[in-house]
């Protein structure tokens, strides 16, 4: 399964910083380039500072995000500064480029849809609440306008507001969307009862690590738990599904994502993929699984009970890449840890 291109807020944050960057080009070829300068006649004058504070605030924020993981508080906190500095430049520009008619006005529905990705509705409703209250500002102070001013101010409002909310609905969906398709998606690799990943998954990984690699650096592990039949017969299937949970959690717990993963291979049947085929590496991790299930005891009405499990592990030295071989010489080693007395 290839996943599809992710906007995170990471990469979100990313965009926007360039968009700023494009802005901050286009703004400066407006104002100070003669030929474009003097046909739309911006007011200069404090157009200067407003170029070093962005210039800046914005170098501060690149550098940040080159620097800091998408995880990072330094990353939340100029997510929300960015917010804030587009607000402030914005409304600085627009008075410096006729004020309620200014021709960059639009740029306010990308301030809106920002804040909207983070905060959703409240976000929404917040920024065109400055919005338009910080426009009925710039409409009051530029008063008496003329009717045409008049007409672009009430669309321009009306405008915003519409804006916010559509975009607010679409981030929300989007986002509803997104959370929806990481639950399926789980849903479609994870086995219900042992929380491992599927038999499914297991011939998927199997066949990427194969396939993907030049060199093939893997081990694989069959193990089946010991006369489990005989546990569901004396003590029910519900305490035979408590422990194949149980052998679920001490995999997952003891088996780091570095080295490889664990399955739940079919029935009481459990497999472990290692990306290595360095033996010192995986043997400490199946002694600490079998020390742990050594430890583990079950209690049922019909008495207490420990349980063994029997491992075949492959070491994959000689590069085979067939799949159903590597599972075959795996399972060949199972058969015969259950036939030397098991456990
Ligand atoms: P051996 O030591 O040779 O592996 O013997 P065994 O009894 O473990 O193996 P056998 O193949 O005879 O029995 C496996 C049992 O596992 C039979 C089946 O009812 C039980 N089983 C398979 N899936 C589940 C499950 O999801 N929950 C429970 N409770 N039992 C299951
Ligand atoms: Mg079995
Ligand atoms: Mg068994």
């Amino acid at each position: 399964m290839k996943d599809t291109f992710l906007l995170t807020d990471f990469v979100t944050e990313q965009i926007f910083s360039i968009v700023r960057w494009i802005f901050l080009v286009v703004s400066c070829v407006v104002f100070y380039y003669p030929p474009i300068a003097s046909i739309v006649n911006f007011e200069l004058h404090t157009f200067n500072y407003l170029l070093i504070f962005g210039f800046t605030y914005m170098s501060i924020a690149q550098i940040a995000l080159w620097l800091a993981p998408g995880n990072h508080t330094i990353f939340s906190l100029l997510m929300k500064t960015g917010i804030l500095f587009d607000y402030i430049a914005l409304i600085w520009l627009l008075c410096l480029t006729g004020g309620v008619t200014s021709p960059l006005f639009p740029i306010s529905y990308l301030l809106i849809i920002h804040s909207t990705i983070y905060w959703k509705f409240l976000g929404a409703a917040l920024s065109c609440t400055v919005m338009v209250i910080s426009y009925c500002i710039m409409f009051w102070i530029s008063l008496p306008l003329s009717n045409f001013s008049i007409v672009i101010f009430l669309l321009n409002s009306i405008f915003m507001i519409v804006i916010g909310f559509f975009g607010a609905l679409i981030v929300n969906r989007e986002r509803h969307h997104q959370k929806l398709q990481y639950v399926y998606k789980d849903l479609v690799v994870r086995d219900y009862l042992t929380g491992l990943y599927n038999h499914r998954h297991f011939q998927e990984s199997l066949k990427n690590s194969l396939s993907n690699s030049s060199k093939i650096e893997m081990s694989v592990v069959l193990a089946d738990i010991d006369n489990f039949k005989m546990i569901n017969d004396q003590h029910g299937h519900v305490v035979g599904d408590k422990v194949l949970k149980k052998i679920g959690e001490i995999l997952k717990n003891t088996i780091p994502p570095s080295l490889g993963s664990s399955f739940r291979y079919g029935g009481e049947e459990f497999a472990i993929l290692f990306h290595t085929t360095d033996k010192e590496k995986i043997i400490p991790f199946l002694e600490q699984v079998y020390k742990e299930l050594r430890e583990v005891e079950f209690t049922s009405e019909n008495g207490t009970f420990s349980i063994t499990m029997s491992f075949g592990l492959f070491i994959n030295q000689h590069g085979i890449s067939n799949q159903v071989d590597l599972v075959r010489r795996a399972d060949k080693l199972l058969y015969k840890a259950k036939h030397n007395g098991k456990n």
